[in-house]
């Protein structure tokens, strides 16, 4: 883990963990999604991940009805 970061350009920069995946995020104007290390992280934790989701519902739902088929 690089806390050395700390310091850039003589300046002291706060570093923040991502709150969905704790990595460490610089908390600097470019960092555009922080307290999020990126866009994915954020919508993650707006539950706006909906695609992932719905993908991941639709599988679980598929292996519960085909193994109550199979009872
Ligand atoms: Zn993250």
């Amino acid at each position: 883990m690089a806390k050395d970061l700390c310091v850039i350009k003589g300046k002291c920069v706060t570093i923040v963990n991502c709150p969905t995946c704790e990595k460490e995020v610089k908390w600097l104007p470019e960092s555009l999604y922080r307290p999020f290390c990126s866009k994915r992280c954020q919508l993650i934790d707006l539950g706006e991940w909906t695609d992932e989701k719905k993908v991941i519902a639709g599988s679980e739902d598929d292996l519960m009805s085909s193994e109550w088929e199979q009872i």
